[in-house]
């Protein structure tokens, strides 16, 4: 409830790192508060990473794990004077959000409230996102230091705690410092239902076309002028549309996704995402594109254009696979939670995606938050709570299984 009240959103446009000083805020009171519970290591770097370590207690040689969350809010929806609300043993209804009391949460839009009858379900009040995504996750992993530190009889091997700013820009990880953290595998506190764990992401390239039209005085352009703009808005036309396309697509598939688009009559871009699990899939799509974009360009006799490739991310199956104890003792651990698994694949990237990548396996767990992005967020305490429970096996579970 505290965290959401402070305002951290991200900033694409932004070249600075944070991106957003504000974010910084937060970050200082986790420091704080980790100081406070005994973590005295706790710290707050300049690029707005904080750090800190749960020291080991047992005489085993356990891997050092690390939970990881991420402090920023996302640039869709406004995250400034956020006014979190309980309600409390929630009865299964329409949730009307009193600041602008047209934003209803209603169980017809959200199947899953429906299984959160009698739970206390925090909202906004109608006005901003919530920010469950990720505070949740950041207040989970700040429940999971404080019963270690009052619990000093349940063994564990090293934690290590790692909150990022930027997540939602894609930037997350981009200034971590993993030889300082020091882990051997890590775990992002930032999936949604309760049981959810993902071990898989999507791959994920971004496409940059450039069209170059010929420019002309309009008024004697006749058999001259092209247009890029319509050169630009006639190839979006030939995309498919009934399939991928993120609005006609759902679980394993792929799509080709036109995210923005700008341009004058001379000059004109189009930005993409390209998005699947399979990784070879993203090279079949890009011929798609090339394809479609040289069959445009047959049609406006004088236009070019330039394609580029960019590599986000990739899938993060493809490094988890080689250490199968990381998924293994996260499901044990769900288990002893007494929570139902439910394994899932992220139709989107993680900080974990990336920082699997860079030599620090990161899958996904749970935390409750659940709607991200927008007016209706919610989380439920109680699937929180399950998360901390969840979090607190999984490092008495790698200390069981080390010797
Ligand atoms: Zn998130």
């Amino acid at each position: 409830m505290r965290y959401v009240q402070i305002d951290t959103q991200s900033d694409p446009q932004a070249t600075s790192f944070p991106s957003t000083e504000k974010q910084k805020n937060l970050s200082r009171i986790l420091v704080q508060e980790l100081q406070q519970m005994g973590i005295t290591d706790a710290h707050l770097d300049d690029y707005g990473y904080v750090y800190a370590t749960i020291p080991s207690n047992t005489s085993k040689q356990v891997p050092v794990i690390c939970y990881c969350s991420h402090v920023d809010t996302a640039p869709d929806c406004t995250g400034m004077n956020v006014k979190p609300l309980v309600h409390e043993n929630y009865n299964g209804g329409d949730i009307v959000l009193p600041d602008d009391p047209s934003q209803v949460i209603s169980p017809t839009d959200h199947p899953y409230l429906l299984k959160k009858k009698g739970e206390d379900i925090i909202t906004a009040s109608g006005t901003t996102l919530l920010g469950a995504d990720d505070k949740a996750g950041v207040a989970v992993i700040m429940d999971m230091a404080h019963y270690f530190t009052s619990n000093p009889g349940v063994p564990h091997g090293t934690i290590k705690i790692l909150f990022t700013p930027d997540e939602e820009i894609g930037r997350g990880v981009d200034k971590a410092d993993l030889k300082k953290l020091g882990a051997d595998f890590g775990y992002t506190l930032d999936a949604g239902e309760l049981g959810a764990y993902e071990d898989e992401t999507f791959s994920a390239d971004g496409v940059t076309i450039t069209f170059h039209g010929v420019s002309a005085h309009p008024g004697y352009a006749k058999d001259k002028l092209v247009n890029a703009l319509k050169v630009a808005a006639a190839f979006l036309e030939t995309l498919p549309k009934e399939e991928l396309s993120p609005e006609t697509t759902e679980k394993r598939k792929g799509f080709v996704h036109p995210v923005r688009m700008a341009g004058i009559a001379e000059k004109a871009t189009l930005e993409f995402i390209i998005r699947d699990f399979i990784t070879a899939k993203l090279a079949e799509y890009e011929d798609l594109l090339r394809q479609k974009l040289n069959e445009t360009l047959k049609r406006f006799p004088g236009a070019k254009a330039d394609f580029a490739v960019k590599e986000q991310y990739r899938n993060m199956k493809e490094v988890l696979d080689k250490y199968p104890q990381v998924s293994a003792n996260a499901k044990e651990a769900i288990k002893r939670a007494g929570v139902p698994l439910l394994e899932m694949s992220a139709r989107g990237g993680t900080d974990g995606s990336r920082l699997s990548f860079m030599g620090l396996p990161c899958p996904n767990i749970f935390t409750g938050e659940m709607a991200f992005h927008g007016k209706h967020e919610y989380v439920s305490v109680q699937d929180m709570q399950k998360s901390v429970e969840t979090i607190v096996h999984l490092a008495c579970v790698w200390e069981e299984k080390s010797r």
